[in-house]
C-alpha cells in the first residue's frame, strides 16, 4: 500500500474487515458494538473516526481470559500452519498459506544487493518467536545458502562463520558487536578472518555509532530493518541508507499524530498502526504497537517510490518541547557518539512563554575538558533534534537508571504546568 492510502487500498482494506467480522468473535462484538457494518465503510477517514484501536494489552488480557488463543481467533486450529510465541506472552497461530511476511523480506534482502548462493548466517532466536525462522526463510527463498547461527554460542558461530566464510550477517547489531569481541579473544582479527560483506541489522535500534563501529570493524555495510512480532516485517533501509522503505504489501499501515490521532503526511511524525490483509488465523485490526516514526518527505535516490521511515521511538515517553516532538532515543543517538556519557534526563520547565530543555548527561568517566564536550553536544543536539538544551554533565549515579535506553521510561522529567 501507498501512504496516504488510495482507494484501492482502502477496497483491499473493506474486504479484510468484512471477512474478518464473519469469522473473529472479538471482532464481530467490537464492529457490533460501534454501529458497524464493514461492508458499508466508504472510504479510509469513515474508517479511522470509527473502528477503534487494538492495543498489545488487550490481546494479552484477552488470551489470558480466553486460553490459549482468545477470542481474536479466525480460523480452527486444523487449518494451522505453525505456532510462534511474543513476550507477554501472546501466542500467534498462522494459517499454513499465511507466508508470514517472507515476500518482503526477500525483496529487502534484493535491495541490499546479496548475490544468490552467498552464505548467509542468520542469529536471531530460532527457539519460541517468529524472527529467525521467518530470517531463514527468506535467505533461503531468495537462494543464500543459509546457516541457522541462533543466539548465543559466540565462539562456535564464530567458527562456523569463519569455516563457510559467510558473507551475509543477519542479526541484532548488538550480537554482531559481540562476535566481534569473542573473534577477537581467539586471536582473529574480524575484518580479515571473517567475510561479513553486508549486514541485515534488525530487532534493536541500529544508532549511528554503533554502524561506525561495527563498519570499522568488520569492514561491513549493514542495512538497517524494522519489523514487529505481531505484524512481521516493515521496513527496510537501501543502498542510499537514508531512511527505512515501508515494504507493507499485506499491511494497511497508518501513521498518525500522536497528539491529535490526525493522519501525518509525509515530512511529519506519526504513530505507527496496522491492519494486516488477508486472511490470517489472529487478524488484527488497526493494530497500535505504540512505535512512532518520522516520514521522511522527498523521493529517495535510489528510484523505488515506496515511503521512507525514520524510527524514533516508543509513543509513551514522546514529549512536545519547544512545539518539536522529541523522543529520549534521538537525544541518546547523540549522547551515544561521545564516550564519555551514558544515561541522561531531559528536564523541560517553563521559562516565560517558552519551554526551556535541560539536558542533565551522566558521565561514565571524568571528561578531559568538561566545557567543551558540553558545548560540543549542545551543537549535535541542536542540529539534530532541531532544539535548544542547556547542558549540564553530572555523573551517571545521579540520574535513574528508569531513564536509560532501551524503554528511556524516566528520561524526560515534564515540569510544565499543565493548561
Ligand atoms: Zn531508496
Amino acid at each position: 500500500m501507498t501512504w496516504p492510502p488510495t482507494p484501492e487500498d482502502f477496497q483491499r482494506l473493506r474486504d479484510t474487515l468484512v471477512w474478518v467480522a464473519a469469522q473473529s468473535p472479538y471482532y464481530r462484538r467490537q464492529f457490533e458494538a460501534a454501529g458497524l457494518r464493514p461492508e458499508g465503510l466508504q472510504d479510509y477517514d469513515e474508517f479511522r473516526r470509527r473502528v477503534p484501536l487494538t492495543f498489545k494489552t488487550e490481546l494479552v488480557e484477552n488470551q489470558r481470559a480466553h486460553p490459549p488463543f482468545g477470542e481474536f481467533l479466525a480460523a480452527p486450529r486444523e487449518q494451522f500452519g505453525s505456532l510462534h510465541t511474543s513476550p507477554g506472552p501472546i501466542y500467534i497461530p498462522r494459517l499454513a498459506e499465511e507466508r508470514g511476511g517472507t515476500a518482503v523480506l526477500v525483496e529487502a534482502i534484493a535491495a541490499m544487493g546479496v548475490r544468490r548462493g552467498e552464505v548467509a548466517h542468520v542469529t536471531l532466536s530460532y527457539h519460541i518467536m517468529p524472527g529467525g525462522l521467518r530470517l531463514h526463510r527468506a535467505f533461503e527463498e531468495y537462494g543464500c545458502l543459509v546457516v541457522n547461527g541462533g543466539t548465543g554460542a559466540s565462539r562456535l558461530q564464530v567458527e562456523v562463520a569463519r569455516t563457510w566464510a559467510a558473507t551475509v550477517y543477519a542479526g541484532t547489531p548488538s550480537f554482531l558487536a559481540h562476535l566481534g569481541d569473542t573473534a577477537r579473544e581467539m586471536g582473529l582479527d574480524p575484518s580479515r578472518h571473517l567475510h561479513y560483506r553486508v549486514g541485515f541489522s534488525t530487532a534493536e535500534t541500529l544508532t549511528p555509532a554503533l554502524r561506525r563501529e561495527l563498519e570499522d570493524t568488520f569492514h561491513i555495510e549493514l542495512f538497517d530493518h524494522c519489523g514487529e512480532a505481531q505484524i512481521g516485517p516493515l521496513a527496510g533501509e537501501c543502498r542510499v541508507h537514508d531512511g527505512m522503505h515501508l515494504h507493507a504489501r499485506d499491511l494497511f499501515c497508518e501513521f498518525l499524530d500522536v497528539e491529535t490521532g490526525e493522519p501525518v503526511e509525509p515530512g511529519g511524525t506519526g504513530e505507527l498502526v496496522a491492519t494486516p490483509l488477508g486472511p490470517r488465523a489472529l487478524p488484527l485490526v488497526r493494530y497500535a504497537p505504540r512505535d512512532v516514526f518520522q516520514l521522511l518527505p522527498d523521493a529517495c535516490p535510489c528510484g523505488n517510490p515506496a515511503l521512507r521511515l525514520r524510527f524514533i521511538g516508543q509513543a509513551g515517553v514522546i514529549r512536545k518541547i519547544k512545539g518539536v516532538l522529541v523522543h529520549p532515543a534521538q537525544v541518546h543517538a547523540v549522547t551515544s557518539a561521545f564516550p564519555e556519557l551514558g544515561r541522561f534526563q531531559i528536564v523541560v520547565e517553563q521559562g516565560g512563554r517558552y519551554d526551556r530543555a535541560l539536558l542533565r548527561a551522566g558521565t561514565v568517566r571524568a571528561p578531559a575538558e568538561p566545557e567543551a564536550l558540553a558545548l560540543a553536544l549542545a551543537e549535535r543536539l541542536k542540529a539534530t533534534v532541531l532544539i535548544q538544551m542547556d547542558v549540564e554533565l553530572v555523573p551517571e549515579t545521579e540520574i535513574p537508571e528508569a531513564a536509560a535506553p532501551p524503554r528511556f521510561g524516566e528520561a524526560i522529567v515534564d515540569r510544565r504546568t499543565k493548561a
